[in-house]
C-alpha cells in the first residue's frame, strides 16, 4: 500500500508513524550502493523496495505501483534501458516516473535515457542527498499545476490534465510525465514562441541536469 501520487506530501508525511509513503522501487545491483539509497529515502520518509537485478521489477511494478523507479543502467544480466523501455510499453505504467542511475557519464547515453522515457538521470556517484532531492523534484513534477485548465483542446489534440491523458482524434497516446507536461505546457501557449528557458521553467524546474538539447529530444519525440 503506498499513497496515491495526488495526496504526495514530502515534508507532511515524513517520519510520521503510521502514515502509508510513497514507494520508489531501487534497482541497483551493487549492494552498497543500493543500502545507502534506501537508508536514506527511507530517512526522507519514503518507502523502498530494492532489486538486485531486473527480473522481477516489471512484474513487482504492475502490482504494488510504485510513485517513482530509480533504475541502475547497468544490470547483471539485463540493461536498464531496457527496463524502461518495457515499463513505458505497460500502458498503466507508462507514466511511471523513471530516474536513471549510472556510472555512464557520455551525453550520448544521457540522451539515450531520456529518448527511452527517462524522467531524470543521475551519475555516480552522487551525493544521498542530491539523490533524495532529485527524487522529491520528479515527484513535484507529477502534480499539475493550478493555473491550466483541465481540458485542453488543440484542434484533433485533447489534453486531459485530471486524468493526465494525450488524444489525438479521439485516440489515446501514451505519454510520460515529462512529455505531457510539456505537451499541456505548449498546448496553453497556443501561437506564442516559447524558448528552450521557458520550456525548462516551466517543465523542468529543479531539474539542474537537463540541458537545452534534453529539450530538443522531448519536443522532437511529440511532434
Ligand atoms: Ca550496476
Amino acid at each position: 500500500m503506498h499513497i496515491p501520487r495526488e495526496s504526495y506530501d514530502p515534508q507532511g508525511d515524513a517520519g510520521m508513524a503510521g502514515v502509508s509513503r510513497p514507494l520508489v522501487f531501487v534497482v541497483e545491483d551493487e549492494e552498497d550502493i543500493a543500502r545507502l539509497i534506501s537508508h536514506n529515502l527511507q530517512a526522507a520518509g519514503f518507502e523502498v523496495q530494492s532489486f538486485v537485478n531486473g527480473t522481477s521489477v516489471l512484474s513487482e511494478a504492475m502490482r504494488e505501483m510504485p510513485s517513482l523507479i530509480l533504475l541502475d543502467v547497468m544490470l547483471p544480466g539485463a540493461d536498464g534501458f531496457d527496463l524502461c523501455r518495457q515499463i513505458r510499453q505497460t500502458s498503466i505504467l507508462s507514466a511511471t516516473p523513471i530516474i536513471f542511475l549510472t556510472a555512464k557519464t557520455a551525453e550520448a547515453d544521457r540522451v539515450k535515457g531520456l529518448e527511452l522515457g527517462g524522467d531524470d538521470y543521475i551519475t555516480k556517484p552522487f551525493s544521498p542527498r542530491e539523490l533524495v532531492a532529485r527524487v522529491r523534484s520528479v515527484l513535484r513534477g507529477v502534480r499539475q499545476p493550478a493555473t491550466v485548465p483541465e481540458v485542453l483542446r488543440v484542434g484533433d489534440l485533447t489534453v486531459d490534465a485530471s486524468s493526465m491523458t494525450v488524444q489525438v482524434d479521439g485516440k489515446v497516446i501514451l505519454t510520460t510525465v515529462r512529455e505531457f507536461r510539456l505537451l499541456e505546457y505548449m498546448a496553453s501557449h497556443l501561437g506564442r514562441v516559447l524558448t528552450r528557458d521557458q520550456l525548462l521553467d516551466a517543465v523542468w524546474k529543479e531539474t539542474p541536469f537537463v540541458t537545452p538539447r534534453s529539450i530538443d529530444v522531448y519536443v522532437r519525440r511529440l511532434l
